[in-house]
């Protein structure tokens, strides 16, 4: 835990009593302050107070008293409409804040100089943070990874000197810290999502530059310059002084990281400095994976780590739980588990990273269904659809794309394993990678994966991998005291990550 020294012998209120919410209020209370929490939900308040924090409903308090208002990620601060909380902190002139505020607070009163790195974007954050996490374990550093990920921030270990504290922040929690002041500040990507959090893409994007404008002054910004908003993101923290790595997966850069095929160019003043193969690296499949290592490459490479560490890092990431997760081998066939998929838009990423696949889709459909998906139906020898979507799946492959509808997984996971195993060719994957919720037939993607997962460790003679985030990362690191048992599991209370 993170003592939260800095709001010692103030009064503090506290909504949102989620698993992070909880984790600030212990460490508040363990810095000193007087905590005074509250949440809507009964089940939560009588949790925190049986943890011994007082709970108290937040509009009968006096809030001329109150030092600021502490905001779980998950309620809303400005979009749709400020929470009530919020409303009463604003007409009282208390500030509001986050629990990465309070990091960024508790970091520079005492371990000013220790490395942070924090993480943002649309998409491809939790992938990224892995891996810069796993880099920086072989290169043999302590690494506290958190935020969210999974692990609460305030429940890692305390900075200190040597000590790198990794961070996936949302743009919520952004929006909450408004002393953020990464040493290396990572901005992947920024495309049309949550706008409903934030009115506009305009606000949105807004919002997560702070993540780069904060930077410290000697320190990074790491900046994926293939969508206008980064590419413009990257011109301004230039102009500003900071020190700016440009990533480009489509075309090359005279400075900065770009995507060649499967390699990555490490380019300075138009020379080709490094090259970094990712082809047979399982984990890191396809473009966006790319991306994910060009960051982690740049920001792995701020913090000193050299180019033939990272590269043999990378060979080594094992990956994260549900996102074109590698389940294990029956034969030639490769069993991928890709739950994390729930629209179309992230189950074409993982089709075009494979071939002759042999695919289960379906569950709770989305708006616009698979059609999005045709220019790459040539890929799949045979779909295998279950759930609700089954029937309008089925409408859409037609007559391009042999399919049946399963049902269910297990009636697909046999068929599609069967018919892969006849099928003959050198290299069939068996991928779920759904383009739908799993609300119609599993409480949520995690668990639709893991059911995956145990269906394909069941098969006779499968030969199965190591689920990620259930074995040490890799020696000759040990694993931080509070690294997630699974990795796929989010928001430090178990939930899905709903925070982009
Ligand atoms: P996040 O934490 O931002 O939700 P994840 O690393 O969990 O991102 O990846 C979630 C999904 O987003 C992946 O399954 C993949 O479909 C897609 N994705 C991952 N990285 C990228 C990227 N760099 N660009 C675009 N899409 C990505």
């Amino acid at each position: 835990m993170i003592p939260v020294t800095v709001m010692k012998d103030e009064t503090v209120a506290l909504f949102g009593l989620g698993g992070s919410g909880m984790a600030t209020a212990l460490a508040l209370k363990a810095g000193g302050a007087h905590v005074i929490a509250y949440d809507d939900n009964e089940k939560a308040r009588q949790t925190a107070a049986g943890a011994g924090i007082v709970v108290q409903d937040l509009r009968t308090l006096d809030w001329s008293t109150l030092r600021a208002l502490i905001l779980a990620p998950g309620v809303p601060f400005t979009h749709p409409a400020p929470h009530w909380s919020v409303e009463l902190a604003r007409a009282a002139g208390v500030e509001v804040i986050g629990d990465i505020e309070l990091f960024c607070r508790e970091r520079a009163a005492i371990a000013r100089r220790s490395p942070f790195v924090a993480i943002t974007g649309t998409n491809g954050k939790s992938t990224t943070t892995a891996l810069i996490s796993h880099i920086l374990r072989i290169a043999g550093r302590d690494v506290q990874m958190g935020g969210n990920i999974g692990t609460a921030l305030l429940s890692l270990a305390p900075p200190k000197a040597g000590r790198v504290h990794v961070v996936e922040c949302s743009s919520y929690q952004v929006d909450l810290a408004p002393g953020l002041d990464p040493t290396v500040g990572v901005m992947l990507n920024i495309s049309p999502d949550h706008i409903d959090r934030h009115g506009t893409l305009e606000h949105y994007a807004e919002v997560k530059e702070r993540l780069i404008a904060g930077i410290e002054n000697s320190g990074t910004a790491v900046i994926g310059v293939d969508d206008a908003f980064s590419a413009a993101m990257a011109d301004r923290a230039e102009e500003a002084g900071h020190h700016v790595v440009r990533l480009s997966m489509q075309r090359p850069l005279a400075d900065g990281i770009w995507r060649e095929g499967t390699a990555l160019v490490v380019s300075e003043n138009g020379a080709e400095r490094f090259r970094l193969d990712l082809s047979g690296i399982g984990s890191l499949r396809g473009v966006h994976n790319a991306q994910n290592a060009a960051a982690a490459y740049a920001t792995t490479r701020a913090l000193g780590v050299a180019p033939e560490i990272i590269a043999a890092a990378m060979q080594r990431f094992p990956g994260l739980a549900h996102r074109m997760e590698q389940v294990g081998e029956l034969g030639p066939v490769l069993f991928i588990n890709d739950s994390k998929a729930t629209n179309a838009d992230s189950t074409e990423r993982a089709l075009v990273s494979f071939e002759d696949i042999f695919w289960i889709a379906g569950g709770k459909p989305k708006a616009g269904g698979i059609s999005a998906l045709s220019p790459h139906f040539g890929r799949v020898r045979k779909a295998y659809l279950i759930g609700e979507a089954a029937e309008d799946f089925a409408a859409t492959l037609g007559t391009s794309v042999p399919h049946e509808i399963s049902g269910t997984l297990h009636r697909a996971l046999e068929a599609a394993t069967r018919e892969a195993l006849e099928s003959g060719l050198p290299h069939p994957v068996v991928l779920l990678s759904p383009a739908c919720a799993s609300f119609d037939q599993f409480p949520n993607f995690e668990v639709r994966g893991d059911a995956f997962c145990e269906l394909v460790r069941a098969l006779p003679g499968v030969k199965a991998r190591e689920r990620v985030g259930h074995a040490p990362s890799s020696p000759p690191v040990t694993p931080p005291p509070h690294c997630p048992a699974h990795l796929g599991a989010k928001g430090g209370s178990g939930g899905a990550k709903p925070h982009p």
